[in-house]
């Protein structure tokens, strides 16, 4: 088989096992059992790649990766053995950026960093993410990843997907040549993009990417708060999101990962991005300092606006972050893993995620605080928390678990992650996005098992010979 992919590629873009050993990943997960890595650079030529694995017979999948930089979920390797991984990183084109109607279109291995870097001083900006500037727009929001404005997968309008045929569709909603239509992504008739994110019926090669209008006036309020008033003060900011008051994803951090992620420790500090014109957030900034010194629940309540800048190295990222500027994300990477970008799942500190959605009330919060207390007793891990607000309803519930790169305490670790599953999971608190030793959740965690069926029809119908590998999702 390797010889058909040699006659597609050239030998430069082929590592096969065992001269393409694992570099290893963050989370100590184990490392699967993986053939080769294919690196193309033109969508040609993984329509030929995906048409060689999806013959008859063929005895592995592709398990496309953008960047591979899904730190925490198991970075770069496939949930299953016996695949070969199909990098995208060479697909590195940002093909279209269209400042007045608001979308980009770009391949897998643009970073966030680059497409930031390009509007720069526009009228627009990226919804970016608290992770590294070098990690992939379109592989975050394939992965429905968290942005400081919104959930990604709502930045996708469009995507550009190899089926597994080889034969190339745009679904959703894709530029025209001849003519200037509006960005709307339903189009008619059922919508075909949700079925390519957390999904392994298609690789994609492209997305449309909306771009938000750049705020004329962005400030960020600052409240920290202590654990006794954990309840009341996440009631009270649930109100200012529902009210409107917010721009953006409200973000807590916890004692705990504040500390994890090289912040200064103390209590709760919660960031609440405020923005639209120059009056119009200096108004709304006030009645928010108003209102938080008000419920006497908060010990600190500071506008980033008025008085001075902080040195902490949470603070600056996600002050820098809400304007869509990545630029410091690095900085905190290297402050949480002692490592850059680069070397992460070579060495230095080990990571896990876990990511529930849970209910925005301050009762259901303070019950998944509990949580944590319990896995601490039972394991021994002190996991941490950042909450994002990603409406007035929910909470993308991040768990991070930092270890020392050693078999006992990576042993614990995963204990710790595996009791987050189980505990969180009875309580209703369901992940959104699985790592790559919990795949077989989604069968767990299905509310409907004609629903589950659907989907691996879908799967047997568009890919009977497996040339896309299963998934974290499958
Ligand atoms: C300190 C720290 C902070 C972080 N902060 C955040 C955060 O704020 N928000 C957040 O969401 N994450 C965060 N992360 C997690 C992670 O680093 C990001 O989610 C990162 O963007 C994922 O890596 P990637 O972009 O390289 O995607 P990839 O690893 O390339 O892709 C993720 C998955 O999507 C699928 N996929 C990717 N590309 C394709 C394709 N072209 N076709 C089909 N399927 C594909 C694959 O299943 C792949 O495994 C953080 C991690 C750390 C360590």
């Amino acid at each position: 088989m390797l010889d058909t992919v040699r006659s597609v590629l050239p030998a430069s873009a082929v590592a096969a096992a065992p001269e393409a050993p694992g570099e290893g990943n963050v989370g100590m997960y184990r490392e699967r059992i993986v053939h080769a890595t294919l690196r193309p650079t033109e969508v040609s030529q993984v329509q030929e790649l995906v048409k060689v694995f999806g013959g008859p017979g063929t005895p592995c999948g592709l398990h496309a990766i953008s960047t591979g930089r899904n730190w925490g979920l198991g970075s770069r390797e496939p949930a299953t053995d016996n695949a070969v991984t199909l990098d995208l990183s060479g697909l590195s084109r940002i093909r279209t950026l269209d400042l007045d109607r608001g979308f980009a279109v770009v391949e897998p291995g643009v970073t966030q960093g680059a497409l930031a870097k390009q509007l720069s001083g526009t009228g627009r900006i990226l919804n970016v993410t608290a992770s590294s500037a070098h990690t992939s727009v379109v592989g975050n929001g394939l992965d429905r990843g968290v942005g400081l404005r919104r959930q990604r997968v709502d930045d996708l309008a469009g995507l550009e997907v190899v089926l597994p045929d080889g034969d190339l569709a745009h679904v959703g909603w894709w530029p025209e040549e001849h003519r200037s239509t509006a960005v709307y992504s339903h189009g008619l008739g059922p919508e075909l993009t949700p079925l390519f994110s957390q999904s392994n019926l298609g690789v994609v090669t492209a997305a449309v990417v909306r771009l938000l209008p750049r705020p004329e006036a962005q400030r960020t309020i600052r409240l920290s708060f202590t654990r006794n008033s954990l309840a009341g003060a996440t009631d009270a900011m649930r109100r200012w999101v529902s009210q409107g008051l917010v721009g953006g994803v409200l973000k807590v951090y916890d004692v705990v990962s504040a500390e994890l992620y090289g912040g200064r420790v103390g209590e709760f500090l919660a960031h609440i991005s405020v923005d639209g014109t120059d009056a119009s957030a200096r108004a709304v900034a006030r009645v928010i300092v108003e209102e938080a010194h008000g419920t006497g629940l908060f010990t600190e309540v500071h506008d980033s606006a008025v008085g001075t800048g902080s040195d902490d190295v949470v603070v600056r990222m996600v002050e820098s972050a809400y304007a869509g500027d990545p630029d410091n994300n690095d900085a905190l990477l290297e402050a949480t893993l002692g490592q850059t970008a680069e070397h992460i799942d070579a060495e230095g500190t080990g990571w896990l995620f876990f990511l529930p959605m849970v209910p925005f009330s301050g009762q259901r919060i303070a019950e998944a605080h509990e949580l944590l207390g319990r896995v601490f007793e039972e394991t021994g891990v002190r996991a941490g928390c950042t909450v994002n607000a990603l409406s007035s309803d929910i909470i993308d519930f991040v768990v991070s678990i930092k270890f020392q790169r050693n078999d006992l305490a990576a042993g614990q670790a995963h204990s710790a992650l595996e009791r987050c599953y189980e505990l969180f999971a009875e309580r209703g608190f369901i992940p959104y996005r699985l790592d790559i030793d919990h795949a077989e959740w989604v069968d767990r965690l299905s509310t409907d098992s004609r629903a589950l069926q659907l989907t691996r029809d879908l799967k047997t119908f568009l890919d009977p010979n497996g040339a896309i590998a299963p998934g974290r999702y499958a």
